[in-house]
């Protein structure tokens, strides 16, 4: 037998196998477009699920439509788990997800090809309805197996063609299953491409991602009063876009103040009735607000909406600010993190820690089994586009430390 810790994974094998799912749903511009429950998903899943029958893997489903592919351990323990998500964006790319769902696969088949049998079960996860596209809401499988959402919730969100995700599942054979529980898992881990910059700024294979930042949106509307734009004297005006005037400066100025991981993103703006000649009568914008620590991202929230009280206070306009997006932050189980350390150590690649921008199945994994994740990067940054792309060796670099850090939690 092989010595563990020369085992690596079969980079060419993985990279046929991720272009042949990319290929179900292929846009014309080398993207997939295959959103949750559609026949273009189902066809993906058949493709994975034919590939780890074959590895010998036993399979089942549950009623929410999500995947357990198992590789028996010596003993009958809680698995390690591991696993993404295969729909895409209507213009997504060939690795968001799918890296993950393959790159499980592949650690199975490394170790069936080497003959490494692990004290614990080895599981790959395929959660359904990742991306919220057609269906508007994200990580919603792993959300409904967690417990956070309840499966008739889910059963009734309807795309805009009104067909509803549990007409779906029935169509798709999904229906009569049982219905999702989270079952004991030793450990979880989900492999992904980054979604952001900073791995491949750094020339760094290997993102140990040790959790997921706090994040949340808020909506702010200033009441003033609509008057023409000539005739009313500046000083006698009650004008909204003057407040905003005051506290824009001051919203990216907390972002300044929480360098360099605080966030802050204007990303809406209205002002009515919208007519060139009108002092406004209101003015509504969006503020998103980021950052990887529980207490400086609530200092952050609470500084840019006392900004925003400031200066409309101030000018004597009624504002107001409302939460309406929430994601609390994640913090991932130091054993998993230890064990994506010592699988880098292993394998040698370079590696820097960070905190993931974006949600994943992982933060509803979290809650209820130790959970981390590695990334590896993405050409430009890019995903959410047809255009994301991840290279062969930084796909294969990833897995090698995915099947690492999976040995390391496998033992009994
Ligand atoms: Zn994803």
């Amino acid at each position: 037998m092989t010595h563990l810790s020369t085992l690596r994974v079969n980079g060419d094998r993985l990279w046929q196998r991720l272009m042949a799912v990319g290929a179900v749903g292929e846009t014309a511009r080398g993207g997939s477009n295959r959103q949750a429950l559609t026949d273009q998903d189902q066809a993906a899943r058949e493709l994975f699920l034919g590939w780890a029958r074959d590895a010998g893997c036993s399979v089942r489903a549950d009623a929410a439509g999500n995947l357990f592919v198992r590789r028996a351990g010596r003993r009958e323990l809680a698995p390690v788990m591991t696993g993404s998500h295969l729909d895409t964006q209507p213009t997504g790319g060939k690795f968001d997800g799918i890296l993950g769902v393959l790159g499980g696969l592949e650690v199975i088949e490394t170790l069936n090809d080497a003959g490494v049998q692990t004290d614990r079960p080895l599981e790959v996860v395929v959660w359904t309805n990742e991306e919220g596209a057609r269906f508007d809401t994200a990580m919603m499988g792993s959300a409904v197996w967690s417990g956070a959402m309840t499966l008739e919730d889910a059963r009734a969100l309807t795309d805009r063609a009104g067909v509803s995700v549990g007409d779906e599942l029935d169509r798709l054979g999904y229906g009569a299953a049982p219905p999702p529980a989270p079952h004991e898992v030793a450990a979880a881990f989900e492999l992904h491409i980054e979604q952001g910059p900073v791995l491949e700024d750094a020339g760094i294979p290997i993102g140990v991602v040790t959790g997921v930042q706090h994040m949340s949106r808020h909506r702010i509307v200033v009441e003033g009063e609509e008057c023409h734009a000539g005739p009313t004297p500046m000083a006698l005006r009650r004008d909204p876009m003057m407040a905003l005037a005051r506290f824009l400066p001051e919203l990216y100025a907390v972002a300044d103040a929480h360098a360099p991981d605080g966030r802050v993103t204007i990303g809406f703006i209205d002002a009515r009735p919208g007519s060139g000649n009108t002092v406004p009568g209101r003015l509504e914008l969006t503020v998103d607000v980021r950052h990887p620590d529980a207490g400086r991202y609530d200092a952050m929230v609470w500084a840019c909406e006392a900004a925003v009280a400031e200066a409309c206070g101030t000018l004597g306009l009624p504002a107001t600010w409302t939460r309406f997006w929430h994601a609390p932050g994640v913090t991932f189980a130091a054993r998993c993190i230890d064990a994506v350390r010592a699988a880098v150590a292993i394998t040698g690649h370079d590696h820097l820690e960070l905190v993931s921008g974006a949600g994943h199945d992982a933060c509803n994994v979290a809650p209820l089994a130790p959970t981390s994740m590695i990334f590896v990067p993405c050409r430009d940054g890019i995903s959410h586009n047809e255009a994301e792309w991840a290279t062969p060796a930084h796909c294969a670099a990833g897995t090698d430390v995915l099947l690492h850090a999976m040995l390391h939690a496998a033992r009994a």
